[in-house]
């Protein structure tokens, strides 16, 4: 006999029907179900989601009411400590169980922890499935039993692990309770920012939500994976899948990716080349998120602990320039603007910003990790402060320290014809390429026939790349003789 009591599914960074196991399991229960969002804005701490996220989360709660409403259910809102809230749920509805998928930031374990034994011991079932990972952080191990720090031996136990379960259909129609508690309206809620523009360039670019998720997907594996290896550090062309911030909401899951991405290399619609080259970098979120669950420093202290003393400057003017894109170095202006005017750079143009912040001005990558995690749509805090550690040297697996990008000529050899920044920084358009990546070798003439004043329409470089490069490796230098 089916039990009256509803299950509650709390919603989190799985805003999705397919594939939802906490959503499956209450389903296949039978019981009534009372799908949940609460807005926890005090457990994250200083890790409280950004103005980008903010808005990415309004679109995708809106999409994932309206999706729950065609199947006969709804969205509850609530917002508080989600130990409360969750609390006054389960009075309110008399429920017999409270169903979720696990996060991995070190804030949500501690929280998600203490709400599953205080539920637990009011005898009330309180359970955690795995919906936002192929491999769960714990599972992978080293010989000796630990984590992996390094990529390539981490992806490799990976792929010799059983593969990922088959993703599982939505459900058509979810039970409901015979009374629904009361909820918030999304509205109430003020997480779209106040600046309209800003919001405008990011309603542009992306359709937030588990249909806009899948979309995303198709268009990729229909007309970017066969290129993919060729084209992913191009930032002139559409040669990504751009599914970053629809993974990092749980919009779509990876087991979803995985599958879809094997089943047409199994067909022969694709070569097993690029199937495994794409889900590699699959693989990196996995990585980052095993180190973030293994490391709970990872977003505020380096893993290589001598980096702790590096003489990183203090300087608000260049952070400003680097934050809104007035550099004076083309492709890392391209790129801020990018991030500014969408919520989304780049993979290649993360690493020329980020190498120029950490290395060119000597400023500490935390400062860019907390200036991504506001502005970007898809901020993670595994993904971007284990690439942030990656990027300034001192992480697991990092890039050396000492290897300081150019970013003249990574604009020449990733933005060839220069279209990525005639795009994003127009004042310098009419430049024609090498000279658009190194505007003040370009004589006057040419400057004035593109309509161009250093230091009045476009900024001139705000440190020297020479200066710069020394002044890194100095700093990295006194680091390593003080150890
Ligand atoms: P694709 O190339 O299509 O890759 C597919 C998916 O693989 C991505 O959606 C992403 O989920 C994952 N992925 C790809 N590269 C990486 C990587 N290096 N590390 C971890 N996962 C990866 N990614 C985030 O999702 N959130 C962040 O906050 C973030 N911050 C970053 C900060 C810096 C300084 C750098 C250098 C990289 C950062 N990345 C972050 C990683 C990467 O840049 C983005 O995941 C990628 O650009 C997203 O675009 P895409 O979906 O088209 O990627």
């Amino acid at each position: 006999m089916l039990s009256a009591s509803p299950i509650i599914v709390w919603f989190r960074q799985d805003l999705r029907l397919a594939d939802n196991p906490a959503l499956a399991a209450a389903v296949e229960s039978g019981a009534p179900v009372i799908p949940v969002y609460v807005h926890d804005e005090q457990a994250p701490g200083e890790w409280a989601m950004g103005g980008a996220s903010l808005w990415w989360l309004h679109r995708s709660l809106a999409a994932l009411g309206a999706d729950l409403s065609q199947r006969g259910s709804r969205l509850i809102l609530r917002k508080g400590a989600a130990s409360d809230a969750l609390d006054r749920l389960i009075e309110q509805t008399g429920a017999q169980a409270v169903l979720w998928n696990r996060l991995y930031e070190p804030w949500a374990i501690a929280r998600d922890t203490a709400i599953k034994s205080s539920i637990a011991a009011r005898g009330i079932r309180a359970e955690s499935f795995n919906a936002g990972l192929l491999f769960e952080p714990w599972t992978v191990k080293t010989g000796g039993g630990g984590p992996y720090k390094v990529f390539t031996p981490f992806w490799k136990a990976c792929l010799a692990a059983p593969a990922p379960a088959m993703p599982r259909k939505a459900p058509q129609t979810l039970a409901a309770p015979k009374a629904w508690p009361a909820g918030d309206k999304l509205e109430s809620w003020n997480l779209l920012p106040a600046k309209p523009d800003w919001a405008g360039g990011l309603r542009e670019a992306w359709t937030p939500g588990e249909a806009g998720a899948m979309d995303r997907l198709s268009l990729f594996l229909d007309d970017g994976l066969a290129d993919y290896a060729e084209m992913r550090n191009r930032p002139d062309v559409d040669g990504s899948s751009r599914l970053s911030p629809h993974l990092h909401f749980g919009e779509i899951a990876p087991r979803q990716v995985w599958h879809r991405v094997q089943a047409l290399s199994d067909a022969g619609k694709t070569s097993a080349a690029s199937a495994a080259g794409f889900l590699r970098e699959i693989g990196w979120r996995e990585f980052s998120t095993h180190l973030l669950y293994h490391f709970a420093q990872l977003p505020k202290l380096p893993l290589q602990a001598s980096f702790a003393a590096m003489p990183w400057r203090t300087d608000a003017a260049a952070l400003a320039a680097w934050q809104r894109g007035r550099t004076g170095y083309p492709i890392v202006d391209a790129g801020m603007r990018q991030l500014w005017q969408t919520g989304w750079m780049h993979n290649r143009v993360r690493m020329i910003v980020g190498s120029f912040l950490v290395k060119h001005l000597l400023l500490p990558w935390h400062a860019g990790e907390v200036w991504f995690w506001d502005t970007l749509v898809d901020a993670d805090l595994a993904n971007n402060a284990a690439s942030w550690q990656w990027i300034a040297g001192c992480g697991a697996d990092a890039a050396p320290y000492f290897r300081v990008f150019n970013p003249m000529l990574q604009g020449e050899k990733f933005d060839p014809q220069g279209a990525y920044v005639a795009e994003w920084v127009p004042e310098l358009a009419e430049l024609p390429a090498p000279f658009i990546h190194r505007p003040w070798t370009a004589g006057l003439a040419m400057l004035k026939e593109a309509g161009v004043v250093l230091g009045k329409t476009y900024p001139k470089p705000i440190v020297e790349h020479q200066g710069g490069r020394t002044r890194a490796l100095n700093a990295w230098k006194s680091l390593r003789e003080n150890r």
